[in-house]
């Protein structure tokens, strides 16, 4: 069984420290492809050395959008020329996030640079992988005015089973992880079943959202295995065919064939 890790932060610095541990239990689980997106410039570049030192990782270059406050303008040019290189697979993460941000001005910022992010993924010809948290109808306006050409995934979906056929008719991908495993997950489930089998992923988020039964603790994508196992049980699927599905879903999204 090969799982995929769509959407994982092993190029944050407490991972990144210890990351050929971390890699060898990844290996040992059979993760054999991991989605190592970025924050800000530094990590973009320490998701480049990843990529550089094991095969299964690939970079997703971007600004998060709780990250654009502390960043340069000179930052976002060096963001962009990073993206450009031919390993990178995605742009991202960028997105929305009004959880923490009540400022118009700044909300107005997450959005240029969201769009930002969307026209940059089609001038390279390369999907986007989507941060958005209690931003839901800004995200599908903007969605729908400038609905990526490579498609995109909206990573840690988090909105209701509704909304999903809303961003799944602008060709979206959604991303699940460890909040399936929670008990008290009941809009993410329902969230999963009513998500077209042709369009879910599988990530870890790490070292954020750490399946059960370590919730609580630091993630690595190692864990990915406990979300596979989840999801299988509210699909009513062994784990092999949603890790098979979850397989040709990623390889479709990010061009994983083309590499
Ligand atoms: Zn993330």
């Amino acid at each position: 069984m090969e799982l995929f890790d769509t959407h994982t932060h092993l190029n944050d610095p407490a991972l990144f420290e210890e990351r050929d541990s971390i890699m060898a239990r990844a290996r040992e689980e059979g993760v054999r492809f991991l989605l190592v997106a970025s924050y800000d410039l530094q990590s973009a570049r320490r998701a480049l050395v990843l990529s550089e030192e094991y095969p299964e990782c690939h970079p997703a270059i971007g600004l998060h959008p709780e990250n654009l406050e502390e960043s340069s303008p000179g930052d976002w040019e060096d963001i962009w020329d990073l993206a450009s290189r031919s390993c990178v697979l995605a742009i991202g993460e960028t997105g929305l996030d009004y959880h923490w941000v009540k400022d118009p001005g700044f909300r107005e910022r997450q959005r240029e640079s969201f769009v930002r992010h969307i026209e940059f993924a089609d001038s390279l010809g390369l999907p986007l992988t989507i941060h958005s948290r209690d931003a839901a109808e800004d995200t599908l306006k903007i969605l729908k005015e400038h609905t990526p050409n490579h498609g995109a995934v909206m990573h840690c979906y988090g909105y209701s089973a509704e909304m999903v056929h809303a961003f799944a008719s602008l060709g979206m991908y959604f991303g699940f992880g460890g909040v399936l495993t929670f008990k008290n997950a009941r809009v993410a489930k329902e969230a999963l079943l009513a998500c077209p089998r042709d369009r879910m992923i599988f990530e870890t988020d790490a070292p954020y959202l750490s399946p059960e039964p370590f919730r609580g603790k630091r993630n690595e994508p190692s864990y990915v295995k406990w979300v596979y196992r989840k999801a299988g049980e509210l699909l009513s699927l062994p784990t092999e065919e949603v890790a098979a599905i979850a397989k040709e879903n990623a390889e479709r999204i990010f061009h994983v064939k083309h590499i």
